[in-house]
């Protein structure tokens, strides 16, 4: 570890590093963990803290070593850990070596706890709540968590489980206001079928939608759908979805679908009509580019017309 990656554990935001360690933070404040606190004596500024009852000051780093009763680098490693940041002691072994590596799979293990208790920051809880409306429960069943990277920049994080529910690619989204998301995933992620989950549920006869991207498919099943999601109409190949054909010939499950409202979301629908014959075609209104969309219209609509 250097004195580089120790100043950015430091410059990490304090009042993430005190959720992700339980405290609850509200305008800048906490019940102090240092004392019995009844009313939040703990404030946060900068990337420090202060309690202005017992006096308890310092940074993010000394919080987690007090709070989690750890010595200095297990502090740092629970840090990088929870927030992504990757440590030298971890990633030298693959750039040291000169010589060209050979592809590893993708290493669960490194990621598989940030899924067990996902935690989403405000600008995760806007996104997925206010502008999506989506269903909480939803959120909760796939796992989704967020994170903030070194230059303070949100991302939620998605994972990508196969259908025994073992961890096989993430995706990262960001969340920059008004922009664009882009897209970024940890090396050799698996991102093919999205809610694999799903399949283990079907029962004989039952409906399954198909969807084009991870946020049509929290949409679809915010709407009550079991859905799955392929990730770009793109870049589609008939081999991602061979699970769903071996799913329709043991349990004859009937395959729905809204395509995006372009030329890619049509041609995929031909595709998979290649692969799954009984595919059913929905058809978006005028000017709805896709399912989200269509959803969010609905669910608008409805929040009206129970207002009035
Ligand atoms: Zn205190």
């Amino acid at each position: 570890m250097t004195k580089f990656e120790i100043q950015e554990l430091r410059d990490l935001p304090i009042e993430g590093v005190a959720e992700r360690l339980g405290l609850h933070v509200e305008r800048h404040k906490a019940l102090c963990p240092f004392h019995d606190d009844h009313t939040p004596s703990l404030t946060f500024k900068g990337h420090k803290y202060k309690c202005w009852s017992c006096g308890e000051s310092d940074d993010s780093i000394s919080l987690v070593m007090k709070v989690l009763n750890k010595d200095f680098l297990d502090a740092c490693r629970w840090l990088a850990d929870e927030h992504n940041v990757i440590m030298t002691e971890e990633s030298s072994r693959v750039q040291d070596s000169g010589f060209k590596v050979q592809q590893k799979p993708f290493d669960a293990s490194r990621y598989e706890r940030f899924f067990e208790r996902p935690w989403l920051n405000e600008e995760a809880r806007k996104f997925l709540f206010d502008e999506r409306h989506l269903d909480e429960r939803v959120v909760r069943w796939c796992r989704l968590t967020s994170w903030k990277d070194r230059s303070g920049t949100p991302w939620l994080q998605i994972p990508y489980f196969n259908r025994e529910g073992k961890l096989i690619g993430i995706q990262n989204r960001n969340q920059i206001k008004g922009a664009k998301p882009r897209f970024r995933f940890p090396q050799d992620s698996q991102c093919v079928l999205y809610n694999q989950n799903v399949l283990n549920m079907l029962k004989p006869g039952d409906e399954l939608y198909i969807t084009e991207g991870c946020s049509d498919c929290w949409a679809m099943l915010s709407a009550g759908h079991k859905a799955v999601a392929i990730p770009s109409a793109t870049l589609f190949k008939p081999k991602d979805i061979e699970q769903l054909s071996i799913i329709n010939s043991q349990l004859s499950i009937s395959f729905h679908m809204w395509p995006d409202n372009d030329a890619p979301g049509e041609r995929l629908f031909m595709q998979l009509k290649e692969v799954l014959s009984n595919l059913v075609h929905h058809q978006l209104p005028p000017g709805c580019k896709d399912f989200g969309v269509y959803y969010l219209q609905t669910k608008t609509k409805t929040k009206t017309k129970n207002e009035e």
